[in-house]
């Protein structure tokens, strides 16, 4: 299943290795970037 990833903004497949809950909810990213990008700042990334 693809789904977004909140940092970038591509789809990602939701089998990928990054991913990361926050607040009960999982978010799935492209690369470690992106998720070391969203564990810094996540209220950033979730509207
Ligand atoms: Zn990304």
């Amino acid at each position: 299943m693809k789904i977004k990833d909140p940092v970038c903004g591509m789809d990602v497949e939701d089998s990928t290795p990054y991913k990361f809950t926050y607040k009960g909810k999982t978010y799935y990213f492209c690369s470690p970037m992106c998720m070391a990008e969203f564990k810094k700042r996540p209220e950033k990334y979730i509207k």
